[in-house]
């Protein structure tokens, strides 16, 4: 078996340098590339449509991507609905009926400002550009106009007025209109929340940043229904919550930050939001919003369907529209903070290896196999101890290669244990556990593998 430990003298400079959340020095600007690369190169994200020249900035989430994204959402689903009794999910349709977003507001409001440089023809959102094109550098722009969002379809055969469908630029309207239908189904009353994880789309004016402004992406939002007195304490409470979520997960608290709207940048149904910010390469970026909503879409919903959207309060005898407290977050933003914050290097027995720090739970898989030879002696039982991992972990399976080198790969995209199988195993009935931040290696009988790995990742967050 080979040593790999890191000399003490690296630990302590990656320690200096990266490993401590508290007082991390901002990311410099090769951080982006350096994840860009890793994500095409290992399978994390691949330009959409590729074999036909792709298209601009949409993406499609490779085998990796998609284990990590399945992860975020898991983590995100553990702590609003598993880790909660007043919180249930629902999964509503992306189409809806067009007069819910007349009613939102969305159809007059949602809208960014547009200006199109005259010199080189590109167009840009008013309100990040000045008065200059980011282009050509031209100063002949002209006038910003409203430019609305929503991406508008046709539902059946005949594109006319009537059949206009838009698919929905949020998830939050979804719990807005099922409101009464929660309510009556579930029986939960305020404080209550709808949480809901799904695909997005906006014709965003200028996307970019790689996958951190899309057209289409995905949101994990949740609507908390409350009594109006009790707004502005559950708004608190929702920013607490949120931002210890990241830090749970590992982006260092010097990355993170919470930042109160102006007023004149609310949104059209706000009267407070703070937006939890990361540190991109590039400078602050939302990950977050949590908005105080007030009774805002109830009652415009409740107007335009002539429906009651009310919660009747038996103790009190009084009918009332609930205020929401809406936390809103991007699961793919959120996926490539996670993955700027754990992209790291370090020095292992003299030799510079890649490592990405990600949390166990976010981690594409939580466990490699990794049989010392590809000799057939020990095929069997490798297979055997994966199959029996695969029933609580996600694993990967690596047979090719001197192990060193196998280690180096599952470094790079974050395993954070390695088990290894060899010839000793076919007598003694252990094997080698391997943690990827400290290389330390642990022999442990098979027996205890599962119990032992499953107290692992409970004590780095919660269950999985
Ligand atoms: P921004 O100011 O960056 O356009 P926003 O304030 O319009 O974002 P919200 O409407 O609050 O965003 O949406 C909630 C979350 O959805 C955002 O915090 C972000 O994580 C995610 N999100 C919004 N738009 C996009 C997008 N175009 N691509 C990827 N994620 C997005």
């Amino acid at each position: 078996m080979t040593t790999e430990t890191p000399s003490e003298e690296s630990r302590s400079r990656l320690l200096r340098q990266k490993g401590p959340s508290e007082g991390r020095p901002a990311p410099e600007a090769s951080l982006f590339e350096e994840v860009v690369n890793l994500c095409k190169r290992r399978g994390f994200v691949f330009p959409s449509s590729e074999i036909y020249g792709g298209m601009r900035s949409t993406y499609d989430w490779g085998p990796l991507g998609a284990l990590l994204l399945q992860n975020v959402r898991k983590a995100w689903w553990r702590a609003m609905v598993q880790e909660r009794d007043d919180v249930v999910p629902i999964e509503a349709a992306v189409l809806t009926n067009p007069k819910v977003w007349a009613a939102s507001g969305h159809l007059a409001t949602f809208t960014d400002p547009l200006v199109d440089c005259r010199k080189c023809k590109e167009r840009w959102r008013a309100d990040q550009i000045g008065d200059t094109c980011p282009n050509c550098g031209s100063k002949d722009l002209t006038e910003a106009r409203p430019f609305n969002l929503m991406f508008k379809t046709f539902v059946g055969p005949v594109e006319e007025e009537a059949s206009v469908a838009y698919l929905r630029p949020e998830t939050a309207q979804g719990m807005f209109v099922n409101f009464l239908n929660v309510l009556q189904s579930t029986r939960k009353r305020p404080p209550f929340g709808i949480a809901q994880i799904g695909r997005s789309f906006r014709n965003e004016i200028t996307p970019g940043n790689f996958v951190f402004r899309t057209r289409e992406f995905e949101q994990m939002e949740m609507e908390f229904f409350v009594p109006p007195a009790e707004a502005d304490s559950w708004f608190e409470y929702w920013c607490q919550q949120r931002h210890a979520w990241y830090e749970r997960y590992g982006i260092p608290s010097s990355w993170l930050r919470l930042r109160p709207h102006e007023q004149e940048e609310l949104s059209h149904y706000s009267v407070r939001t703070s937006d939890i910010e990361f540190l991109f390469p590039w400078g602050w970026g939302e990950l977050e919003g949590i908005a105080n909503r007030t009774d805002y879409d109830l009652r415009v919903h409740s107007e335009a369907s002539g429906v009651r959207l009310e919660y009747f309060d038996q103790a009190s005898g009084e009918h009332y529209l609930p205020y929401a407290i809406e936390p809103a977050g991007g699961v793919t933003r959120a996926a490539m903070a996670f993955l700027l914050s754990a992209i790291d290097e370090d020095e292992v027995a003299g030799e510079k290896r890649s490592v990405l720090r990600l949390h166990p739970l976010i981690a594409p898989y939580q466990v490699a196999v990794l049989p010392l030879s590809k000799k057939e002696t020990l095929t069997p039982l490798a297979r055997k101890v994966l199959g029996e991992l695969q029933r609580t972990f996600t694993c990967d399976y690596d047979e090719t290669q001197a192990i060193g080198r196998r280690y180096r790969r599952q470094d790079e995209i974050g395993t954070p244990y390695c088990v290894t199988i060899d010839f000793d195993s076919l007598e003694d009935d252990q094997v080698t556990v391997r943690e990827r931040d400290t290389t330390a290696q642990v022999r442990l009988p098979i027996s205890g593998l599962v119990d032992h790995l499953s107290a692992e990742l409970q004590a780095s967050g919660g269950a999985f």
